[in-house]
């Protein structure tokens, strides 16, 4: 049964795929669309299309930027030889949002699965063991610390051993399973401060 026209329920299909999105926020949301005035629709449509069009990883960390090098990797002011790694670039303004981390980052985009069939391969780990060849002091590793994040840290610890690099983890305290981007800043400064060499 059709209750809407077939743009207006084309709209609401199209924002109901859309993570966390259920069919009422969906439907709420498409009716909210066409009530805005269209200079303001065309306003998000045009962010969303040049974000997605312009929008990369950085050729250092791999966070999503619009440019070469990200802003964190282009400040002179950071510490290149301290390198927190992270899952995601949420996870990664998580942290930034702090204001007192004065490393860089590493973003793998996404964790070791064996359950999903994602494997080492699949995410920016290489680039990782890259970027070690250079002078670097510490690795930080803050993937969650949901099991695929712990057996993430657990490979990247065996893989950066070697090098003779110090491998660190940030503290337990991150709730299990928790998404680093809802925990607050004082829990995240805590679990960064009181992180242990592994
Ligand atoms: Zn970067």
């Amino acid at each position: 049964m059709d209750l809407y026209s077939r743009q207006i329920s084309k709209l609401i299909e199209e924002l109901s795929g859309l993570p966390g999105i259920g069919s009422k926020s969906a439907q709420r949301l498409a009716f909210h669309i066409l009530n805005m005035p269209l200079e303001r629709v065309e306003g998000l449509s045009g962010a969303i299309i040049e974000a997605k069009k312009n929008v990369r990883y950085c050729s250092q960390c791999f966070t999503l930027t619009d440019s070469e090098l990200c802003p964190i990797c282009s400040n002179s002011k950071r510490d290149k030889k301290t390198i927190m790694v992270l899952e995601n670039t949420r996870d990664l303004a998580a942290y930034e949002k702090t204001g007192k981390y004065e490393g860089v980052y590493h973003v793998l985009h996404g964790a070791i699965s064996p359950m999903l069939g994602i494997g080492p391969n699949d995410i920016k780990l290489k680039e990782l063991m890259q970027r070690l060849q250079k002078d670097v002091n510490e690795v930080i590793i803050a993937t969650n610390s949901s099991l695929e994040g712990e057996t993430t840290a657990m490979y990247i610890s065996k893989l950066i051993k070697p090098t003779g690099i110090k491998v660190s983890r940030i503290a337990s305290g991150v709730p299990v399973g928790g998404d680093l981007e809802y925990i607050d800043e004082v829990t995240l400064l805590r679990a960064l401060e009181g992180r242990i060499e592994i």
